[in-house]
């Protein structure tokens, strides 16, 4: 594969949340594997820039078969590289044919933002509070080891452990090699921003996930205790699923459903890294997971993570304010389905507790969502007030929003992400007589099922679906 090929599919992966850059780029079969980790590298960096340049110079609706991420390395060779190094191949000449307007519409950025070096561009996105200044977070997976020894292991690597941050400016002032323990989260490690854990062995190992700290508070904020079902309904690549079966202690069982088989295999190379053995994995739209199954008779806590816009992602939020809000048909889209999900999920007869999340910053996505969902369920249902101290809530469209959070870099230090918490208002009878014949019931053959299922354990294959 080409050299640009090659860094638009790793480009992709890591913004689809694949794996990490070092991951995929050993992971693509190219065989000069330093220069494509550079060219990836440095794309990113400005991707903000590029994202801005191209979309101002018309690139991408001139030339239609010309993919967003191809685009993005051919620019970034064309203008910020060294020319192209790589060959260019059938996209040289188009690029060419741009190049004028190209560079054009790189120097009225430059003049609009007042600076004239390429680099100073980049300034911009390290202000504090700027997404690139959101610190790295370290979820301690407590399946495989415990907070003390993780920081111990850091301490021996030469970094120095300050304790539990009393507040957000702790955060806020982590440099160089200190870390700190969060001041909200009991497992939660943080280092400063910039500080890439992807090659460490730890993380190899699965005794720590690299987890932003808003997407761990779904998990948390469930509660489900030791020995609970749970469904996780849109649940790869996993992160979330693995912190449910931490606090669940492998007790219990977790249902997890993705459509996307691709997206399973990886999950389940997650899991079985992370020592996950309470989980099923099954390839299927969670719409037509039948509430009615006995199997999930017993399922009281289910988180709903669904697919959203990623509006609130940090690599978005490094783009140009406004790059990565999706068009209003996309929006409608996304939200029609997130709707659907929700109400599907209330419909589980033993539920008592559901948490849905977004990594998305509209309101479409999240207070409206939730809105119609417990407008469709009058007096079934209410939203549960969460963390009170948690400075960032829900936007005030109706009332009880505020017992939402949402979260953002400038807010709360972390990606952007809303988080609603929802509660069953009465424990419907049908759940002591779901409990009454789970009790009574001697075990039957499982019934026929039409998609591939698989028990997540150490040591799974990565092959799931394929
Ligand atoms: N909870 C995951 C985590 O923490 O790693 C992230 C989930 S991601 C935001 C949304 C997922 O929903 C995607 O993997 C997508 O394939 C899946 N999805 C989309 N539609 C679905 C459906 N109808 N049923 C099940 N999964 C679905």
């Amino acid at each position: 594969m080409a050299l640009y090929a090659a860094a638009a599919a790793v480009l992709a992966g890591v913004e689809s949340r694949q794996g990490s850059i070092k991951g995929l780029v050993y992971s693509s079969g190219f065989q000069n594997v330093k220069p494509l980790y550079a060219l990836v590298c440095e794309t990113r960096r400005y991707s903000a820039v590029l994202d801005a340049v191209i979309a101002s110079a018309g690139l991408l609706r001139a030339e239609k078969k010309l993919r967003p991420h191809l685009a993005k390395v051919l620019v970034y060779e064309l203008l910020l590289g060294k020319g192209f190094r790589g060959g260019g191949g059938r996209w040289k000449p188009v690029l060419g044919r741009h190049q004028a307007r190209l560079k054009a519409e790189l120097a009225r950025l430059k003049v609009h933002r007042g600076v004239s070096r390429n680099e100073d561009l980049l300034e911009v996105e390290s202000r504090p509070g700027s997404a690139s200044q959101v610190p790295r977070f370290v979820r301690v997976n407590t399946l495989k080891t415990c907070c003390d020894d993780v920081v111990d292991y850091f301490k021996r690597q030469g970094f120095s452990y300050q304790g539990r941050a009393s507040s957000l400016d702790d955060l806020r002032a982590l440099k160089g090699k200190h870390f700190l323990l969060d001041p909200l989260l009991p497992e939660l490690l943080v280092f400063p921003a910039q500080t890439d854990l992807h090659e460490h062995p730890l993380y190899q190992a699965g005794h720590f996930i690299l987890q932003d700290k808003a997407s761990c508070l779904p998990a948390m904020l469930l509660a489900a205790p030791p020995g609970s079902h749970v469904i996780d309904a849109c649940a790869a690549p996993g992160n979330k699923t693995s912190h449910l079966a931490a606090l669940l202690k492998n007790q219990g069982k977790i249902f997890a459903f993705d459509l996307d088989a691709k997206r399973l295999a990886s999950m389940a190379t997650l899991l079985a890294r992370a020592g996950v053995s309470c989980c099923e994995l099954a390839e299927e739209d969670f719409l037509a997971v039948s509430p009615s199954d006995p199997r999930y008779r017993q399922v009281r806590y289910i988180l709903l993570d669904p697919s959203c816009s990623g509006s609130g992602m940090l690599t978005r939020q490094l783009e140009e304010p406004g790059a990565g809000t999706p068009s209003k048909e996309r929006l409608r889209a996304l939200a029609g389905f997130q709707q659907r999900a929700l109400c599907h999920a209330l419909t589980f007869p033993s539920l008592q507790r559901l948490v849905y999340s977004t990594c998305s910053l509209c309101q479409e996505e999240n207070e409206d969502v939730v809105r119609d969902a417990l407008q469709q369920n009058p007096g079934a249902f209410r939203l549960v007030p969460v963390l009170p101290s948690w400075p960032h809530r829900g936007l005030g469209t109706f009332p009880g929003a505020e017992h939402c959070l949402r979260a953002s870099p400038e807010t709360t230090f972390t990606g952007g992400f809303f988080i609603a918490v929802i509660e069953r208002v009465e424990v419907p009878s049908s759940v002591s007589q779901a409990e009454a014949l789970a009790r009574d019931l001697t075990p039957s053959p499982a019934p026929k099922r039409k998609k591939r299922r698989r028990k997540a354990a150490a040591g799974a294959s990565t092959s799931l679906g394929t």
